[in-house]
């Protein structure tokens, strides 16, 4: 196994992994582990070539370091890719992999991400302890999803409250694109509180099954922009925020888990300009990382002490929307500020190791 390093500024540790015995090729990066040590998903994707690879695992590494900071996990950022096509995975290039991992010391604490599944962070598991997101019996936190959706709820709080001048969902319209695993729960959470749910995705046969189940109102997915709303809640795939979208908009706020949800951060300023409010996206989908971050605790794994500091997004998106009307700039911009205001003052007094 040749492990190397790739130089590249702003980033604590880059290195790479070529293994010939197992196959594996793969990249490590750790942005920055000054409020501790850095914790991030692993995919596996064909890329084309070494510089596609770490092109994405540097902007993933970076984005981690800013959720985990405003989220206040007490963790950096870093994230891994597996150069190959998820068809051809086997049992040497999971453990060649979890070696690759060790070898960092703990610098670095995997998850899963795109194309790995808890089967193959099980194999990754026997060769480094530096594992997270495996089931409750196996000491883990279990599937993230409903932590996603209750830090999702709270964080729309604040964003009723900053839009609406009350955290009250009482009569509210919430439109809900893509009612999977967080969608889903999300979308039973609003109702609960009071809201008037709509309901959208490209599997019409859920959203038919959930609007029976549970009173909702469903709208086709083709339709969902013309849907006028209080709140429009993007849950399945990013980028969906950009110049052909934002015309057809008929919300006051944009609050919802999806990743990436911005195609380019200039479209975080367009919504402004509009008055269109919009919580940044890894402040409030944070729930999922938090939960994973309470299987490091010395004693384990602590569910209540999770959905405490869970429900905690409410504040973080709190300061976020205060920091945007003092600084008189976009929530995503206001969003960036606050995670390396906290990072600065976590370099003043550095976590021990
Ligand atoms: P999921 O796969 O369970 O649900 C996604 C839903 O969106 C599915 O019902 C799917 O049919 C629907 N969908 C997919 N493409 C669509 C499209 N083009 N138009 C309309 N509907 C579409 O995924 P999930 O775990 O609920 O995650 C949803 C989003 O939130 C993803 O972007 C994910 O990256 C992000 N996220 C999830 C978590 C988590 O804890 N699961 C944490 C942070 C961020």
């Amino acid at each position: 196994m040749q492990i190397s390093e790739i130089r590249v500024d702003g980033y604590e540790k880059v290195v790479r992994c070529k293994d010939p015995a197992s196959g594996l090729h793969a990249l490590i990066a750790v942005h920055d582990t000054t409020l501790g040590p850095s914790l991030g998903g692993m995919r596996m994707l064909p890329y084309k070539h070494e510089e596609e690879a770490l092109f994405d695992v540097l902007r993933l590494a970076r984005g981690m370091t800013y959720k985990s900071a405003v989220a206040d996990t007490g963790l950096g950022g870093g994230k891994s890719v597996l150069i190959g096509d998820p068809k051809h995975k086997s049992e040497t290039l999971f453990e060649a992999m979890g070696s690759f991992i060790d070898s960092l010391g703990g610098k670095y604490i995997t998850a899963e991400d795109m194309n790995i599944g808890i089967g193959d962070l099980l194999l990754v598991r026997q060769s480094t302890k530096w594992v997270t997101g495996l089931s409750r019996e196996l000491g883990g936190s279990g599937n993230p999803s409903p932590y996603t959706a209750r830090g999702a709820f709270h964080g729309m709080r604040a964003v009723m409250e900053e839009a609406f001048g009350s955290p009250s969902f009482k009569g509210r319209r919430v439109l809900i694109q893509g009612v999977g695993a967080v969608g889903g729960r999300l979308a039973e959470l609003l109702k609960e509180a009071g809201a008037h749910v709509v309901i959208c995705d490209i599997n019409e046969a859920r959203v038919q099954e959930l609007c029976a189940k549970h009173g909702y109102e469903g709208v086709a997915d083709s339709k969902h922009l013309e849907v006028h709303c209080d709140v429009y809640a993007p849950c399945a795939r990013g980028a969906t925020i950009n110049d052909t979208s934002i015309p057809h908009l008929r919300c006051k706020a944009i609050a919802g888990v999806a990743n990436n949800q911005l195609l380019d951060p200039r479209h975080g300023d367009v919504l402004r300009e509009k008055g269109i409010l919009y919580a940044p996206d890894y402040v409030i989908n944070a729930g999922g990382i938090l939960n994973v971050s309470f299987e490091l605790l010395p004693d384990g794994y602590d569910e209540a002490k999770a959905v405490e500091k869970i429900d905690h997004i409410y504040d973080n998106l709190r300061q976020v929307f205060a920091i945007a009307r003092e600084q008189k700039v976009a929530t995503h911009v206001a969003a960036d500020r606050l995670a390396e205001q906290r990072i600065a003052a976590g370099r003043k007094t550095p976590v021990k190791a």
